[in-house]
């Protein structure tokens, strides 16, 4: 069965969302509330923070749910 994913692209990396691999920890939000608000459509802005901190933030979520490419 595909696994569906969002994309959310800043001008250097895109962020991958897998919802079905979501645990709902909050790591992520609690870690960089900016960009990623689970109260916001779309939830992930890519605008609010610079590259290096959002894939640091990237590699904390502990069910592989959220990568970058
Ligand atoms: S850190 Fe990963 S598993 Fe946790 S809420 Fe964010 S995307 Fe989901």
């Amino acid at each position: 069965m595909p696994v569906s994913t969002h994309h959310y692209s800043n001008e250097d990396i895109t962020v991958l969302w897998q919802p079905a691999l979501c645990k709902h920890s909050g790591i992520c939000f609690k870690g960089l509330a900016p960009v990623f608000d689970h109260g916001r459509k779309p939830w992930i802005d890519m605008s609010q923070s610079t590259t290096p901190v959002i894939v640091e933030q990237v590699k904390k979520c502990p069910s592989g749910a959220l990568s970058f490419c």
